[in-house]
């Protein structure tokens, strides 16, 4: 039977939360409590979370439970990713979390309306789906994924509509680092508006 997520978002399909250490982007070796929601509709073929994309798989959770749960770990900061988080409504999440005194940090593709009340926003634009303006405009961040030489082409669009305070960062697609990231390298010596951002959790085999 398919989900019935509320639209008050005090119920949502939780595939896992864990603590462990952020390893990419601009909050890179900070640690967080990482909320992970079920749902995602973009369709990556790299994707290295499948088994997020079918909601119904991850069981609907009390956004209080999640919030009582990241309150047990010492770092009061937490990453909401997926899937794709902003399918679903997350003002109530993000501001109990706040009012808890928990930074609210998120990972999206930008493919839905902006909700949700934000310490730092990542976007990082998939090619798929495109990102909505609303959601580039108020980024803190902007992550593109570079699995191929054209992608630094998206990257520089993507550039473009974000806003002059946004930090821009160029990360190499995990299967082909070793191909790629000799790429990113070059570009960025070349064009310094970019910082590399590599995926640290990955060599540190943690989560
Ligand atoms: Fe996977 Fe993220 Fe792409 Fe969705 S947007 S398919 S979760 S990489």
């Amino acid at each position: 039977m398919a989900h019935q997520v509320p639209e008050d978002g005090t119920l949502l399909p939780l595939m896992e939360e864990f603590y462990t250490i952020q390893g990419e982007g601009y909050n890179t070796g900070k640690a967080a409590y990482f909320i992970r929601l079920g749902g995602c509709d973009v369709g990556c073929h790299w994707c290295d979370v499948k088994e997020s994309w079918d909601a119904e798989l991850h069981p609907l959770t009390a956004a209080d439970t999640i919030v009582k749960n990241a309150m047990h770990h010492p770092s009061k900061a937490v990453v909401i990713t997926g899937g794709e988080p902003l399918i679903y409504n997350l003002d109530y999440l993000t501001g109990q979390l706040q009012q808890n005194g928990i930074r609210t940090f998120i990972e999206t593709s930008g493919a839905y309306p902006l909700s949700g009340h934000w310490d730092w926003i990542c976007l990082s634009p998939k090619k798929f789906k495109s990102p909505m303006q609303q959601v580039a405009d108020k980024a803190n961040e902007l992550k593109v994924i570079i699995f191929n030489k054209s992608d630094f082409a998206f990257a520089e669009h993507h550039a473009q509509l974000v806003g002059p305070d946004c930090k821009l960062y160029l990360q190499p697609e995990w299967s082909k680092h070793k191909e790629i990231t000799p790429l990113i390298v070059d570009y960025v010596m070349a064009n310094p508006k970019w910082e590399i951002s590599l995926q640290t959790h990955k060599y540190l085999n943690i989560p």
